[in-house]
């Protein structure tokens, strides 16, 4: 496994087209050997998701560090004792559906933009159909801060920064003065 370069916020990558994974493409060693080296690479550098693009990769494909089955769901969800990392989520080819009604505003963060954090409303939940790094179809539901990430990946794949979200970029903030002025808790990058 590999640990790849980030793309940050300025490389034309963040804003390209992407295009759909092909099914017999899931399987290869090559495509399975990017899986393996986006989970790496989110993990050292603490991220919880991580899209194709961010590492110059044009597909439809993120990962995310909220364990199989997704932040708050019920289903198939089955480690039930306390894993001390669970395996991440991977999303092929995902198409999202917003719901939940009104959207909620809260900090976000992004590998792309280091060092920034800002207010973004989000969706409180989505659904989300995918395929896994298995090729196997999955369905999941997911609220709060993990319908959060979902968004935010997602995103990227239609090259949406969480800026281009922000509906006033006022409470753009350094990571610095987050901390100083804002932070009473971790906002993690994504
Ligand atoms: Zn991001």
């Amino acid at each position: 496994m590999s640990i790849l370069k980030v793309a940050r916020m300025g490389h034309p990558t963040l804003r390209a087209r992407t295009r759909a994974v092909e099914p017999g493409e899931i399987r290869s060693p090559e495509f399975q050997k990017l899986v393996d080296d986006m989970i790496e690479t989110m993990r050292e550098y603490q991220g919880v998701g991580l899209a194709a693009p961010q590492l110059h990769v044009g597909l439809r494909l993120y990962v995310a560090a909220l364990g199989a089955g997704g932040h708050d769901d019920e289903e198939e969800d089955e480690r039930h004792e306390e894993a001390p990392e669970p395996e991440p989520l991977v999303l092929i080819n995902p198409e999202l559906r917003l719901s939940g009604g009104a959207k909620v505003e809260d900090w976000e963060g992004c590998l792309s933009i280091p060092d920034l954090r800002g207010i973004v409303p989000r969706a409180p939940e989505v659904e989300v159909r995918a395929f896994d790094r298995d090729g196997r179809r999955i369905e999941l539901r997911a609220s709060g801060f993990g319908a959060r990430v979902l968004q935010h990946e997602y995103d990227h794949l239609d090259g949406v920064l969480f800026l281009d979200r922000m509906t006033s970029l006022e409470s753009l903030t350094f990571l610095e003065e987050y901390a100083r002025f804002w932070g009473k808790e971790r906002v993690p990058e994504e």
